[in-house]
């Protein structure tokens, strides 16, 4: 058998899979078994953030693997504590943190806190949750309910209770009552097509549900850090939510989520737990991360490429306006709205086909995600390359 046939043989088939085999990267490109080079616009879903094979977290993993990869949060860790004191320090927030090791389980933790914080508080237990129809949260069985695009909830019921859809920001204060104890959102909606929610519309939710006393939740598992340019999209927006989950780009590529919450005394000893969350390994990892990319901001690199992304992805957006409706995104969360699926599916593949890798995200877009640390001459060659595939799908 051939390895594509191995994992077929072997592996579930939950993903539509591209049978190209990596054998190696460099910042934002890889190459393939074959010779092939590619330029990487996906950074592995906004998880590579420093990119492929960058040499100071590759020290600093290597650095773990050969002291202590692990040892259980019956101990002190030393990484996982400085890690949480420089995350909380560098967001400006009054917070304490929680570990956990993806996106989706450490949404799954804030909804126990905010779950906790209704039974405890005030006279009747509040515990409905409020999320947004084109959002994401995870593929737990909470955070697949939390999620709230109806055709995600085929097959896996009955789910937990108490999850209310609004159609956008506006319509969540006509959704809250008296058992409302959170509303979750993405400030730019990812898996939902690269939708940022509007300023001052978030700050007026804001203040809205701190009159309420209603928790918000923000779910910054894809646009948290520098994604949007600063550490938090949180920061961005200038609000201070309740609770912040985290994931992607936390560990440059190692398993981590994280949960920030101004609840510093909500969760005691046994109500919540992760035998690998925030271990030696992810946490070094994790703490070499933010220092990479804090250097890459205050230097001003990582604001320069944002402009120079943008302004290509704009060149594109004019040029093919037969077939691109809008430009969308900040930061390096982008896209490209496409006037149909089947165009759609097109660009992606012919974009594979000559050696650029890029995503798909709902509302037919056509999605970016590169490597916060991706090169100039990376970005000409991705450009040049995706300015032929549209030319081509464009005819
Ligand atoms: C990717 C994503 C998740 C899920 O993260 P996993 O690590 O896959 O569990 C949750 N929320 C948002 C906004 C995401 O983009």
């Amino acid at each position: 058998m051939n390895l594509k046939e191995i994992d077929l043989e072997y592996v579930l088939h939950s993903y539509n899979r591209n049978y190209v085999n990596f054998k190696n990267g460099k910042n934002a490109t890889l190459f393939s078994e074959d010779g092939k080079e590619y330029i990487d616009f996906t950074s592995g879903i906004g998880v590579v953030s420093v990119g492929h094979a960058n040499e100071r977290l590759a020290n600093a993993i290597c650095e773990s693997a050969k002291s202590i990869i692990h040892i259980s949060n019956l101990y002190l860790i030393e990484p996982q504590a400085l890690l949480a004191k420089k995350l909380i320090e560098r967001s400006g927030y009054d917070m304490r943190c929680f570990f956990a090791n993806s996106g989706a389980e450490a949404n799954e933790g804030a909804i126990k806190i905010a779950r906790k914080y209704g039974e405890v508080e005030g006279e009747v237990k509040r515990y409905k949750i409020i999320t947004l129809k084109h959002s994401f949260h995870g593929r737990t069985i909470t955070a697949l309910k939390a999620t709230g695009q109806e055709k995600m909830h085929n097959y896996f019921g009955p789910f937990p209770d108490g999850f209310v859809y609004a159609e956008n920001i506006e319509e969540i204060p006509s959704l809250c009552d008296e058992k409302t104890i959170a509303v979750m959102i993405e400030l730019i909606q990812g898996e939902g097509g690269v939708e940022p929610q509007d300023k001052e519309k978030v700050q007026n939710l804001s203040k809205f549900l701190k009159e309420r006393d209603i928790l918000l939740i923000v779910d910054e598992v894809q646009t948290g850090i520098f994604r949007t340019g600063e550490l938090l999209a949180s920061n961005l927006y200038e609000i201070e939510p309740d609770i912040i989950t985290l994931a992607k780009g936390l560990g440059g590529g190692v398993p981590i989520g994280a949960i920030m919450t101004k609840l510093k005394d909500i969760f005691k000893p046994g109500d919540h737990g992760s035998t690998f969350g925030g271990n030696f390994l992810v946490t070094k990892a994790a703490n070499e991360v933010l220092d990479i990319l804090k250097e890459e901001k205050e230097s001003g690199k990582l604001d320069e490429r944002f402009i120079y992304f943008e302004t290509k992805t704009k060149e594109l957006a004019k040029e093919f306006d037969k077939i691109v409706l809008k430009e969308v995104g900040i930061g390096f969360m982008r896209g490209l709205r496409i006037k149909d699926l089947e165009t759609l599916n097109k660009i992606v593949n012919t974009s594979f086909e000559k050696g650029l890798l890029v995503l798909k995200a709902g509302r037919n877009t056509l999605r970016f995600l590169p490597p916060l640390t991706i090169t100039k001459k990376e970005m000409d060659r991705g450009f040049e390359i995706l300015r032929e595939v549209l030319k081509e799908v464009a005819n």
